[in-house]
């Protein structure tokens, strides 16, 4: 008899956790296949841990293959899916060429994303933390601050950069926020021109407290906690906008920094969005078995799915599953018996789990935790919670290697290597009325183009006492000349409003011109025209160096 073909989208808590239990009960009728764009199961819980150099970026997750060994993996983009057909579309290996894979059973399990796009200048300024390059983007991202800090010169842009700002307070954002101020303090003794006292570490929460699962007593001793180890804790105030040296909150208050990191705006997988499926909160309706109604063979489950917990749902977040790993983990498992089940002709069963509790760890060695009714907080919570996460993380190998750099750390000095990644090559940048957006003596770094708002050029040069100045709005372009001719720059750039540009790295810009013959004789005609030739672009070095050679944004 030809075995049943079951494709499991997504390789996260819920997805890992059905194909699991599936191959578990039924593995000889059913032909199971996982689906991720990753070849890792990632262990989100641990990745404020990853951010702050207690574990190795690897450490946090486990290779799929060797979670499940059973079972078909294929490391592939989900592109689109069938109901009707009954085939998913995936996009994978060297070609990427689309691909139609049937099945007779589909399980989504393909998460949430975030989504800033509500608050102007977040998408693009904030850090996230999903998944695990973000965690490593943002270990990296404090490192190089304080490394900048270190040989700043000026007080305004030293500050910005040892300030460290985290959007919500919910346990990611809690245990993100401990995690990384915890990992600056003890890297500070070996930044010796950095003090203590002149890092600013805040957290934000619109709502009126921290920790909204956790009771209310957990809730602020965890704020006394955080604001003892130095963490400016600010609740019943938003995050209203973002820029790149600046972030303003809904109160109207700015506060200058480089570094923001935003753990709200859960959003739904675009992919899940585009299927046409009904929705409820960007997650996908379900029944109370997980079926996706009125499509045959269709389950979702984890955060994706909106699983009711009770006969009939109001518009109560506490009448639907929570989007927890401990929600997910019990969701698959019971997705695959009701799928075996459904297969046998035996009775469905609806989903229903109680929370054992929460957990949450306030960095330097505390933690709040509620298990089974029973509350705990101080050190004694902070093992419970190494402890609980080490036996929930799936894998021997992790286990032992989480454990060894848990005991590692406690005597050892944190992992303070900055292994830099290249940036990306375009991007967009806010900038507040007011804020320099290049200064002479810079070092040349990109291409800008202006999307909205207005800039103003001014050059002086010192020699002749020569004056320049030109407006740029949108569609207008700066940055070409001293690009092209490999200088430092000569001239001021001011933004004259609110603006927002699009910046070219160097690399990518002089590739693009010198591929393009059409493009080097527009920037030469440019130039030309408005600088009238190159004579106001002073040779190499002879500008006055400013004392900040640090990219302004
Ligand atoms: C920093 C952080 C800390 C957390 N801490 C806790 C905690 O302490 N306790 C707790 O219970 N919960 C915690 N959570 C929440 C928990 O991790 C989630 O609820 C859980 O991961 C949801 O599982 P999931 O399988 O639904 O989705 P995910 O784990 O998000 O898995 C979805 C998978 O689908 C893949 N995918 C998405 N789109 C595509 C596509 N188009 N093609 C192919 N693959 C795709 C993704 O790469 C991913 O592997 C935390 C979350 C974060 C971010």
């Amino acid at each position: 008899m030809e075995k049943k073909k079951i494709l499991v989208l997504g390789g996260g808590f819920g997805g890992v956790f059905a194909a699991k239990e599936l191959a578990r009960i039924d593995r000889n009728q059913l032909d199971i296949e996982l689906i991720n764009n990753n070849n890792y199961f990632v262990f989100q819980p641990l990745l404020p841990e990853v951010a702050a150099a207690s574990i190795h970026s690897s450490d946090a997750v486990v290779p799929l293959r060797l979670l499940l060994r059973r079972i078909q993996v294929r490391q592939a983009d989900v592109m689109g899916i069938d109901f009707d057909k009954k085939i998913v579309t995936v996009v994978q290996g060297f070609r990427r060429i689309p691909i139609d894979l049937p099945y007779d059973d589909l399980i989504i399990a393909l998460g949430m994303s975030v989504d800033l796009k509500r608050f102007p200048g977040l998408p693009e300024h904030a850090l996230t933390m999903k998944n695990l390059s973000d965690a490593h983007h943002l270990r990296t991202h404090v490192i190089s601050c304080l490394e900048m800090a270190d040989v700043a010169t000026d007080a305004e842009l030293r500050q910005q950069l040892l300030t460290f700002v985290v959007v919500g307070a919910g346990f990611s954002g809690v245990e993100t926020v401990a995690e990384v101020n915890e990992l600056i303090h003890r890297a500070l003794k070996y930044y010796r021109n950095l003090k203590h006292e002149e890092i600013r570490v805040y957290l934000i929460e619109y709502a009126g407290r921290i920790l909204p699962t956790f009771p209310a007593d957990l809730a602020e001793y965890a704020t006394r906690r955080l604001q003892f180890n130095g963490i400016e804790v600010k609740t019943g105030v938003g995050t209203k906008s973002a820029t790149s040296t600046a972030v303003e909150l809904t109160d109207g208050s700015l506060i200058p920094t480089r570094t923001i990191v935003a753990t709200i705006g859960n959003g739904p997988n675009p992919l899940v969005e585009a299927l046409g499926l009904e929705m409820h909160w960007g997650r996908i309706k379900t029944d109370r078995f997980m079926r996706v109604p009125g499509h045959d063979g269709a389950w979702a489950v984890g955060d994706a799915a909106e699983i009711p917990l009770v006969e009939q749902p109001a518009e109560d977040p506490a009448h639907y599953a929570p989007q927890t790993a401990q929600f997910a983990v019990r969701e698959g498992r019971q997705l695959a018996n009701n799928l075996i089940a459904k297969t046998k002709g035996d009775e469905l069963k609806p989903f229903a789990y109680e929370s054992k509790g929460s957990l949450a760890s306030l960095g330097m060695s505390k933690a709040v935790a509620e298990v089974y009714g029973v509350k705990l907080s101080g050190t004694l919570a902070w093992l419970l919670w190494r402890g609980f996460y080490l036996s929930f993380l799936p894998g021997f190998a992790s286990k032992v290697r989480v454990l060894v750099n848990w005991l590692l750390n406690l005597i050892v000095p944190p992992n303070i290597v900055l292994v830099q990644s290249a940036l990306p090559g375009t991007r967009y940048i806010h900038y507040r009325k007011g804020d320099k957006v290049l200064e002479p003596g810079m070092l040349i770094d990109g291409f800008y183009t202006v999307v909205k708002g207005s800039l103003k050029l001014t050059i002086d040069n010192p020699a002749t006492g020569e004056h320049f100045e030109k407006v740029f709005g949108p569609g207008d372009h700066f940055g070409e000349r001293v690009l092209l001719k490999s200088a430092l720059r000569t001239g001021l750039v001011v933004a004259l409003e609110d603006s927002v540009v699009l910046w070219i790295s160097q690399k990518d810009f002089t590739r693009l011109a010198r591929a393009f013959p059409f493009l080097d004789s527009y920037f030469k005609d440019y130039i030309e025209k408005t600088f009238g030739g190159t004579d106001k672009a002073f040779a190499p070095g002879s500008a006055e160096r400013s004392h900040e050679l640090e990219p302004t944004h």
